[in-house]
């Protein structure tokens, strides 16, 4: 199972610790952890719902792709001020373009969910 990236930090490692009790995920950037679960594949059912808990512009980070309501082309984030709420995008052809969290239409985990990813 795929884990999502940490939503604080952004890193894509997470580290599947096995504790006597049983698994849980943890951020090897941050620390963040996921409760701790009897199974590796509940340790990452857990730490994904622990990802979903946090605000969709926490969970965009530089790289992702999504698609916004008013432009047909996938965009690729080039940066976010959470304090603000902005997500700085860039199109294929290098066009930059600033929007918040109510204009974006796909985020890149619904994007990933229709296999389209390019
Ligand atoms: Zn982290």
């Amino acid at each position: 199972m795929k884990t999502h990236q940490c939503p604080i930090c952004g890193s894509k490692r997470t580290f599947l610790d096995i504790i006597p009790q049983g698994y849980q995920y943890i951020c090897t950037q941050c620390g963040l952890c996921a409760l701790r679960q009897f199974t590796p594949q509940e340790a990452a059912e857990a730490w994904n719902e622990l990802v979903f808990k946090f605000p969709p512009i926490m969970r965009v980070h530089q790289g992702n792709n999504l698609k916004l309501d008013f432009n047909d082309d996938i965009l690729t984030v080039i940066g976010k001020d959470t304090d603000r709420c902005k997500i700085y995008l860039e199109d294929y052809k290098g066009n930059t373009e600033i929007a918040t969290p109510d204009d974006v239409d796909q985020w890149p985990w619904e994007i990933e969910q229709k296999g389209g990813r390019q």
